[in-house]
C-alpha cells in the first residue's frame, strides 16, 4: 500500500511508533525512525533489520524540541531519500499530576514535545511537500483529546493542540495537495499498559465496549489506511481508535 513511499516516523523505538514504522515497512515504504537517544534508536533498528533485512529503515535521534536541529535532520533525510511523502509525528509523553501538584516547568516541557515538537518538525517537511506537488502528515493524538481525564491536565490540553492543529493545517495545506490527519488511540497494550497489575487492568476493560485495550497494531493500522492512496480524500480528520471507550 505504501510502494516506493518515504516515511519518517517520531516516537518510532518503541510502542505504537514501533507498530507503525513495522507496518509502513512490511507495506513497501522506507522508513527513517526517530527517538530521543542513540541506543533505544539502535535497538529498534537491529530487531527491524533482523526480522527482514531487504527493509530500507534508518534512524536518528535530533531533539525534537529544538527547531533547528529538526529542520537539519529533516533536510539530511530529504537529501539523502529525494523526497519524504509521509510524516507521522507520534513521540510524545504522558502526565497524570494533579493540577496542584506541577513542578515549575513540567508543564512547559510536557507541551514543548507533545506539540511545538510537531511544529518543529511539519514546518521543514512541508516545504519539501509543496515542492514535489504534495504528500501527507498524520499526528497522534489521543482519547482524552475529546472527553479530558480526571487528573494531568496538560496531556489532555496537549492532544487538543493536536487536533487544533491538525484541522487547522488540513484546510492550510489541502490546496498544495498535503493531507493532514490525526489518530485518537484509546488505551494501547504498550510497554506501560502492558506492566499494570490484573486489579488495575481489569475494571478499565470492562468499561470499554469492545472488552479489551488495543494492540498497537490496532492502531497502526489506521495510520496505514491514513497514509495510502486509500485515503486519497480524507484530511482534517481525526480517527478514534479506542474501541468506543467513553472515559
Ligand atoms: P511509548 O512511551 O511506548 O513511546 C514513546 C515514543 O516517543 C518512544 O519512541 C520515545 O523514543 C519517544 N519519545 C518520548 N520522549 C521523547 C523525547 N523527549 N524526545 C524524542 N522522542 C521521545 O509511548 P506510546 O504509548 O507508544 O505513545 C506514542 C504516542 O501515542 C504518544 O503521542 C502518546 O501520547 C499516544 N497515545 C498513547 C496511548 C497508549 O495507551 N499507549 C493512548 C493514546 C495516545
Amino acid at each position: 500500500m505504501l510502494k516506493g513511499k518515504v516515511a519518517v516516523v517520531t516516537g518510532g523505538t518503541r510502542g505504537i511508533g514501533f507498530a507503525i514504522v513495522k507496518k509502513y515497512l512490511e507495506n513497501g515504504a522506507k522508513v527513517v525512525l526517530f527517538g530521543s537517544k542513540a541506543e533505544t534508536v539502535e535497538k529498534a533498528l537491529a530487531a527491524l533489520k533482523q526480522e527482514n533485512p531487504e527493509w530500507v529503515v534508518e534512524g536518528a535521534y535530533p531533539d525534537l524540541t529544538e527547531e533547528k536541529e529538526v529542520a537539519a535532520e529533516i533536510e539530511n533525510i530529504k537529501e539523502k531519500f529525494g523526497r519524504i511523502d509521509i510524516l507521522v509525528n507520534n513521540a510524545g509523553v504522558s502526565d497524570s499530576t494533579p493540577v496542584d501538584k506541577y513542578e515549575e516547568g513540567q508543564f512547559e516541557k510536557t507541551m514543548k514535545l507533545n506539540v511545538n515538537a510537531i511544529f518543529n518538525a511539519i514546518s521543514p517537511t512541508v516545504k519539501i511537500m509543496k515542492a514535489q506537488g504534495g504528500g501527507c502528515i498524520i499526528n497522534t493524538s489521543s482519547m482524552v483529546s475529546k472527553y479530558g481525564q480526571p487528573s494531568g491536565v496538560v496531556y489532555p490540553t496537549s492532544k487538543f493542540a493536536v487536533n487544533g492543529l491538525t484541522l487547522s493545517l488540513a484546510r492550510e495545506l489541502g490546496p498544495s495537495n498535503i493531507r493532514v490527519n490525526a489518530v485518537a488511540p484509546g488505551v494501547t497494550k504498550t510497554d506501560m499498559v502492558a506492566a499494570l497489575p490484573k486489579e488495575v487492568i481489569e475494571p478499565l476493560i470492562a468499561t470499554i465496549p469492545l472488552r479489551r485495550v488495543a494492540e498497537p497494531e490496532d492502531v497502526a493500522n489506521a495510520f496505514l489506511f491514513l497514509a495510502s492512496d486509500m485515503a486519497s480524500y480524507v484530511t482534517g480528520e481525526i480517527l478514534s481508535v479506542d474501541g468506543a471507550a467513553r472515559s
